[in-house]
């Protein structure tokens, strides 16, 4: 017993170490800071997005070697103005000489993004271009453009068939770096004018930006006018605030998804290993329950003839006197007759038999509550429930006729008898009174000379007889 009560607590141990180590993986308390430290790194992130420092394309100072810079004027046209270079092409500085044959004035440089003006950059993950002009010497408004090729409205023989988007800078605007929109430049008047294209390509592009320009298409007086390049560069965010803000929401969503993932993994582990250790505990208390049920047995059972012993049968009766249904409640106390001389003359062994012999026969004879008990050596006591004094005694007397007529087999066919005490326990008697008032009785049928059923004196009832 002392082994099974170390055994289950050392399993319990055993349980209690397992939860430690898996089931509480993480203490809440952990779970907690880390859902703080989490949640403080989201705010954080999402409170980043604009210290991000941008994407940048530079094509001036850093010109790529891809680039060509290339001055125009429109003398060729018959035009006033000459596009030329003051001092070397990295210096950026180049000048519109306007003569003073006419008015109207194009002239300025091209940056040129593609080698055979079909195959441009695509700009569509930048947002703005970024310019520092100087114009020494004058105080004339300038103007920054973009050409986009399409094969729909492009044709590669004719330069001025790329979409013309452009941008006019204010000459006060021209002090440090400008930045220009894309979403601020316009389609040419000249260039949408002279094509019927469909709305959707009427608006802006720049997915094959071929070339940037920046020069003057307005009326200017006859003179130099200087512009010197400091800085050029398309800029855009690394990371849109859409797709940062989604980037963190999904991550969110992927972390939980792993965590409840991690968890429930967790939990039918454990709950799997739980009920491996709960099966073990429920065979184990099987076990002992039948351990229990055996010793029970024990305890309450004559092992010779499976009838209950004097503490079994005290149970019994207790249990009866407190349920009052079965009341009224009979004693029979029946002794064998001269068993000594049995014994004496074929054996112990021959007696416990006639003992187990007789214990079949009473057990046939009674009913299911009726609780009987070996008292002692050849005397048994039978309980009857809901059996006044009266049906106590024809009970008593069929026993005793059964007995007398039993045959018991040994080398000659031997018959023996037995005596019957018979009392009622009247109410609120202790059971032991009862009993001693039965003894009596008992002690009375012997006296009378035996093989008979002898009733209580005390008893009203008169119908005790004896036989034999
Ligand atoms: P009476 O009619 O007065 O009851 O006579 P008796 O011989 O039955 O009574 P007594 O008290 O003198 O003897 C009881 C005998 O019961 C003694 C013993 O040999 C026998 N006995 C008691 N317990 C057992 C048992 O467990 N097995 C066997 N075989 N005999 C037992
Ligand atoms: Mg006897
Ligand atoms: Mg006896």
């Amino acid at each position: 017993m002392a082994r099974e009560v170390a055994q289950r607590s050392s399993l319990l141990a055993t349980i209690g170490a397992i939860f430690n180590k898996n089931g509480a993986a993480m203490s809440p308390s952990r779970s907690l800071h880390f859902l703080l430290v989490a949640i403080a790194i989201t705010l954080l992130a999402v409170a980043a997005h604009p210290l991000i420092p941008e994407r940048q394309h530079s094509l001036v100072p850093h010109a790529d070697s891809t680039i060509i810079l290339a001055p125009y004027g429109d003398a060729m046209q018959g035009g006033p103005s000459h596009s030329e270079w003051v001092g070397p092409q990295e210096d950026y500085h180049w000048r519109c000489r306007v003569e003073p044959e006419g008015d109207y004035v194009f002239c300025g440089i091209n940056l040129l993004l593609s080698e055979d003006n079909l195959h441009g950059l695509d700009l569509t993950d930048f947002e703005a271009f970024e310019l520092q002009l100087e114009t020494p010497g004058h105080n004339q408004d300038v103007q920054f453009f973009m050409r986009h090729y399409d094969e729909r409205y492009s044709n590669p023989d004719d330069n001025n068939s790329a979409q013309f988007n452009k941008f006019d800078i204010k000459a006060g605007e021209l002090g440090g770096t400008l930045r220009i929109g894309f979403d601020e430049l316009s389609l040419a008047d000249w260039w949408s004018s002279a094509r019927d294209l469909p709305r959707e390509l009427r608006r802006p592009a720049f997915h094959n930006v071929i070339a940037i320009g920046i020069g003057y298409a307005q009326a200017l007086e006859p003179g130099h006018y200087d512009v010197i390049i400091k800085e050029a560069s398309f800029v855009g965010e690394w990371i849109s605030a859409a797709t940062w803000y989604l980037s963190i929401l999904l991550i969110w969503l992927v972390g939980l998804g792993a965590w409840g993932t991690h968890r429930l993994v967790l939990l039918s582990r454990i709950t799997r290993r739980h009920r491996r250790q709960l099966d073990i505990l429920s065979n184990r208390n099987a076990q002992l329950k039948e351990e229990t049920d055996r010793y029970k047995q024990l305890s309450t059972r004559d092992p010779l003839t499976g009838a209950y012993n004097r503490y079994g049968f005290e149970q019994r009766l207790s249990q009866m006197i407190h349920q009052n249904e079965f009341q009224p409640i009979s004693l029979i106390l029946l002794d064998v007759d001269h068993f000594k001389t049995f014994n004496d003359t074929y054996g112990h062994d021959a007696g416990d038999k006639v003992l187990r012999q007789l214990v079949n026969l009473l057990d046939q004879y009674t009913r299911k509550q009726d609780v009987l008990c070996r008292w002692g050596g050849e005397e048994f006591l039978l309980l009857c429930p809901n059996t006044d004094a009266k049906s106590a005694v024809v009970l008593a007397e069929k026993i005793r006729q059964l007995v007398s007529e039993a045959r018991i087999e040994m080398d000659e066919q031997v018959r023996l008898t037995a005596s019957f005490g018979v009392c009622q326990i009247r109410a609120g008697e202790p059971y032991i009174d009862a009993f001693v008032r039965t003894d009596r009785a008992l002690y009375q049928a012997k006296d009378q000379g035996r093989n008979r059923v002898m009733l209580c004196p005390e008893a009203t009832f008169t119908g005790a007889r004896t036989s034999g």
